[in-house]
């Protein structure tokens, strides 16, 4: 009898060991706590978060929980929801998802404002021309971010666009990663590819000024924001740029999947 309950009790001891391991590989992250409620939330705001499989959904979720521990959000003359706490996490995850280990060294605070803003960081609605959604911070403004909520929710709302303000911003960030900003990312794409992705920006761009692209027409002003407009692109709509523009597509899956 002795003998049985032993056998029993190290199968028991296997099993719990063998599902902890599992339980492992599935989060390569320190142990998070994520709240139950925010998968609902992500399925029905975030479309890349929707298409993940199970494994893929922790994983982001646990992604978004680092980014916030190590990020503050903060809100400008209006009470934060926890939706926008939420969006900014998903744009920060969605380019680095397919990176192992990233932490936006650059970036310590992402400000808020309620509405769009302009040059000099003006917000109130009731002045037109305030059309700038997002913005990484130099100067004194260095390792800040400032998104427009409008913006923020405009990028997510709308499924059939090819834009989203705050992943737009969060890619001049990985841009900004190797010290300067000038649309190469270097930290993303080993050297032999720079100068391939050099020709094909350049002509893309004059496709974009030539009004022979469907790639928004703000990536035709630099190299600096093809890179995240095509970005936006990229993550918002992948299967339509693969099929419209399959050279620019393998070599943003390059950069963005390491
Ligand atoms: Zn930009």
């Amino acid at each position: 009898m002795l003998y049985i309950i032993t056998i029993v009790i190290l199968l028991f001891i296997l099993f719990i060991s063998l599902k902890s391991k599992k339980k492992k590989t599935i989060i390569p992250l320190e142990k998070v706590e994520v709240p139950k409620h925010w998968h609902q939330l992500l399925l029905k705001n975030v479309l890349f978060y929707k298409k993940l499989n199970d494994d893929e959904q922790e994983l982001f979720r646990a992604k978004m929980v680092s980014f916030l521990k190590e990020t503050n959000i903060e809100a400008v003359h209006f009470e934060l929801e926890e939706l926008d706490t939420l969006l900014i996490a998903a744009s920060a995850v969605i380019p680095v998802f397919r990176f192992p280990n990233w932490k936006y060294t650059n970036l310590s605070t992402v400000l808020i404002y309620p509405d769009y803003f302009d040059d000099d960081l003006q917000f109130d609605s009731q002045v037109e021309g305030r059309t700038i959604g997002g913005l990484v911070g130099t100067g004194r403004f260095e390792k800040q971010m400032i998104l427009s909520r409008k913006a923020l929710h405009l990028g997510f709302s709308n499924k059939t666009d090819k834009g989203n303000t705050a992943i737009h911003e969060f890619i001049h960030l990985l841009d900004k990663a190797d010290g300067v900003v000038d649309g190469i990312p270097s930290v993303l794409l080993n050297k032999q590819y720079i100068i391939p992705w050099l020709q094909l920006v350049h002509k893309e761009m004059e496709a974009i000024n030539n009004n022979a692209s469907d790639i928004r027409s703000y990536g035709g002003t630099s190299e600096i924001e093809f890179l995240a407009v095509a970005g936006e692109y990229f993550f918002e709509r992948p299967k339509l740029f693969q099929r419209k523009h399959p050279e620019l597509y393998k070599m943003l899956a390059l950069c963005f999947s390491k």
